[in-house]
């Protein structure tokens, strides 16, 4: 690829990038999907929980489901899970009900890409988006001409750098590694100093498990790796495998996601759960919008503003207000392993689901 000419540029091949490639692609727009990475979806970065559809139904009311776009075939599906266990720092267990299922992120990545090509998009990977020029997109390819260029490039998108939207403030760093072993179809996520201002986990799989910590800087003073290596030690887990990381969003979507012609989505949107950090649904959800308002704009003139409009309509509300509990756990529980017993307590179940489900803790 030395120079090429698209209706749609979408850089990103995570769950945001492809689905926005497939639904612009089957909207009638040729598309183009760039991943610096030689694969998709390779190395795994992620808990790599996905939420029931009645999950996803619930924390987002306005969620309409019109089409297959959460279908995900059974082979991706490597256990069903019925609930998370919330361990505060004395041990004690608050069981929450919740389906869902665990998946492998690099075969999901990979299948969602899959369907985006189906569809008529080109992927190319080993593709790194440098930067905008003169309306161009600078790629360790070569250029690409557009009319409309999509952000999906994760928490520290460089797209949206190029475009003047805002960027995630304060993303937390969140790492993640794989062990083998049986364990019950129910996540434990663990509060207190093992992981100060966020959590570490247990996400079983098939014979396996998703182990993995993540914390905010403000209110930890070491190096990440050691509370993983300091949490799967007291849980008694041989990890065996490099440690995968990245940032995560934590104060829920940027101001603006649209610029000229330009639009962001998934997490360089900061569209994520920001109380536990979930953002695998929304990327798809919000994509499926981003990808079918670029192919509008391509085949009507219709404005990509439908996109901000539209993915806040169903996205907005929810992640607010998670935002907001986010904010409150920060400042009531998160500042000592006590506070954090004591909030729990205080909320006690009913309201920890309200609150791992984006909803109002208090009236
Ligand atoms: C440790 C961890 C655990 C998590 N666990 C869960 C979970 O269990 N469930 C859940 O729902 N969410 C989870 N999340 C969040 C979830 O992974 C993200 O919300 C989701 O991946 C967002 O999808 P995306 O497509 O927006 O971004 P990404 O999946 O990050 O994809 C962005 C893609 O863009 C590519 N890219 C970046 N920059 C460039 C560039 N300049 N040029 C070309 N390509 C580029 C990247 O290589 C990447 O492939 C977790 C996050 C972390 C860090």
């Amino acid at each position: 690829m030395d120079r090429t000419d698209v209706d749609v540029l979408v850089v990103g091949s995570g769950p945001a990038g492809s689905t926005t490639a497939r639904y612009a692609a089957m909207g009638g727009a040729s598309v183009m999907f760039i991943e610096r990475r030689p694969e998709v979806g390779v190395p795994v970065r992620c808990g790599e929980f996905m939420p029931s559809l009645e999950e996803v139904k619930f924390m987002f009311p306005n969620y309409r489901d019109e089409d297959d776009l959460f279908d995900i075939p059974q082979d991706l599906r490597c256990l069903e899970t019925h609930g998370i266990k919330l361990v505060d720092p004395k041990g004690k267990v608050t069981l929450l009900e919740h389906e869902g299922y665990t998946t492998d992120r690099d075969r999901f990545d990979q299948y969602l890409a899959k369907q985006a090509v189906e569809e008529g998009a080109v992927l190319e990977r080993n593709c790194l988006f440098k930067g905008i020029e003169g309306g161009v997109a600078k790629t360790s390819q070569g250029d690409v001409r557009y009319k409309v260029i999509v952000g999906a490039d994760g928490p520290g998108s460089r797209v949206a750098r190029s475009l003047g939207l805002p960027k995630n403030r304060n993303p937390y760093p969140a790492v993640t590694a794989q062990v083998k072993g049986d364990f019950e179809p129910y996540l434990y996520m663990f509060f207190g100093d093992v992981a100060p201002g966020a959590y570490s986990w247990i996400i079983p799989k098939d014979g396996r498990a998703n182990i993995g910590v993540g914390f905010s800087p403000k209110f930890s003073d070491g190096n990440l790796s050691e509370y993983f290596d300091r949490f799967a030690e007291k849980r008694g887990f041989k990890v065996d495998m490099k440690l995968e990381g990245k940032y995560v969003p934590s104060e829920g979507p940027i101001a603006r996601t649209v610029s000229g012609n330009g639009m962001v989505v998934g997490d360089a949107a900061g569209q994520v759960i920001s109380v536990n950090g979930g953002g695998i649904p929304l990327a798809m959800i919000a994509g499926r919008i981003c990808g079918k308002v670029a192919a509008a704009n391509i085949t009507s003139s219709s404005p990509l503003s439908d996109y901000e409009t539209q993915w806040r309509h169903v996205l907005e509300k929810p992640l607010k207000t998670a935002a907001f509990n986010k904010k409150l756990a920060d400042t009531f529980a998160f500042r000592s392993e006590r506070s954090t017993v004591m909030c729990m307590n205080i909320l006690g179940q009913r309201r920890m689901g309200n609150l791992i489900r984006c909803k109002r803790i208090f009236p």
